[in-house]
């Protein structure tokens, strides 16, 4: 495909390329009809250092920006991989990075860095909160030096392959906050120690491989030492964190829509029905050049939040728009593709169906597009707040 926008890091790319060449098809297809976790995947990316670019040099990672964390996500998506098992290891970090104490910092990062730990859960979500955050009801209780965790989350994904996990729990009852953002604070639960002891986690079966799960607190005792941050603050330390997640999210969108776009064009130019390339007929045609129009789009507000996001500036609209634009893109892009294909769109083999359904979740996690949607409506064209 000749690009619309210039590639940025094209050294990264080229190397990304070359690892996902080790992890075709066949071996995404054998780990989705097990569900099963693509260790050998992940462990190849973090021996290349593709998973610590955005941990400063200080603490043993490459110190490079949000657009090159990018760039490795849009590489391995496109490849046909999917960096889900995994993104979170290069951006959940950030909640101690910007919150956490020097010591935290020192103890941490040099590790995750190396991938000798692994930091890649984000507990927010439970059952009866929905998006409504502030609802959570997990609650953490002092008790010495140590909180006291009961309570459930809902949808925490690889929390079985996690060292360690960033948790946002209540310290204070809603009704009892000065507003309902404050009284919820950020604690880093070491699961090696936390299962069996007061954490027990159940995988949740989903329509894709996603690794996902629910997890019970029962009276799980936390060092206080692992507050990150002050206790009260944890839902603006964890809004912070979500622009990163949101813009690293759709640029994983941006190359799900490229993979779409490279197979339908190539499959398109090939495939012979009524004695013609099936990519004669504009029928064909319009649908992929639309996918095309709409991927370089989003492609270019991806990298516009990112941009912002590296010089510390303001990105939250842009980070959200960034994330359903591209989440767009791909979904047309995936719908697209499955029909050009015909039949062949719904075999295993072709990689289609299973790039389908792994590019759906994303206009629904991070953060649906209707919440999107609402932000914008009310908080860049001023119209009257409906929740
Ligand atoms: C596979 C998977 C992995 C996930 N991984 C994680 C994870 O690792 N950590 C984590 O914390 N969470 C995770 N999530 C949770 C995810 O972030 C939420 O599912 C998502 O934010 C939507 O929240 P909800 O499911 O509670 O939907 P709800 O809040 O119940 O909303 C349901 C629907 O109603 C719409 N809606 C709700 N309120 C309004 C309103 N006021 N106006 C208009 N529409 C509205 C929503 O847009 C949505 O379409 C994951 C989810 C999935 C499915």
């Amino acid at each position: 495909m000749t690009e619309a926008v210039a590639e940025t890091f094209p050294e990264i790319r080229e190397a990304v390329r070359r690892l996902c060449a080790r992890f075709p098809g066949a071996y995404w297809q054998a780990k989705d009809r097990d569900r099963a976790y693509p260790a050998e995947f992940v462990q190849a990316l973090t021996e290349g250092g593709f998973l610590s670019v955005l941990i400063p040099e200080e603490f043993g990672g490459s110190g490079l920006g949000l657009r090159a964390g990018a760039a490795v996500l849009e590489e391995i998506h496109r490849s046909g991989c999917n960096g889900g098992a995994c993104h979170a290891q290069m951006y959940t970090m950030g909640t101690v990075l910007a919150h956490g104490s020097p010591e935290q910092k020192e103890r941490y990062l040099p590790k995750i860095a190396s991938g000798e730990l692994r930091l890649q859960a984000f507990g927010v979500t439970e059952p009866g909160a929905g998006t409504d955050t502030t609802r959570i009801t997990t609650f953490a209780r002092r008790d010495g030096d140590h909180y006291v965790v009961s309570g459930q989350k809902l949808w925490i994904s690889r929390a079985e392959h996690s060292d360690l996990m960033v948790l946002l729990c209540r310290t204070t009852p809603r009704d009892q906050a000065t507003k309902p953002s404050d009284g919820m604070s950020v604690l880093l639960v070491d699961m090696r120690e936390a299962v069996g002891n007061g954490l027990t986690i159940r995988p949740v079966r989903t329509m894709l491989n996603h690794a996902t799960t629910e997890l019970f607190f029962e009276d799980l005792r936390v060092p206080a030492e692992n507050l990150v941050g002050e206790e009260g603050k944890g839902f603006r330390y964890i809004l912070s964190g979500m622009n990163a997640e949101r813009i690293l999210i759709a640029s994983e969108c941006v190359g799900d829509a490229k993979f779409f776009i490279d197979r339908a064009s190539a499959y398109a130019r090939d495939r012979q029905v009524f004695g013609r390339p099936i990519g004669q007929n504009q029928g064909v045609q319009f649908p992929i050049a639309r996918a095309y129009v709409q991927m370089t789009a989003a492609a270019l507000m991806v990298d516009q939040a990112a941009t912002l996001f590296e010089a510390g500036r303001p990105c939250g609209t842009e980070a959200n728009m960034a994330k359903m634009v591209a989440s767009e893109a791909s979904w047309f892009a995936a719908d697209m593709c499955v029909q050009t294909h015909g039949g062949f769109g719904f075999a295993e083999e072709y990689d289609i169906e299973r790039k389908f359904r792994e590019t759906r979740l994303y206009q629904v996690a991070p953060i649906s597009t209707n919440l999107i949607l609402s932000h914008v409506a009310t908080h860049v064209l001023d119209m009257p707040k409906s929740f």
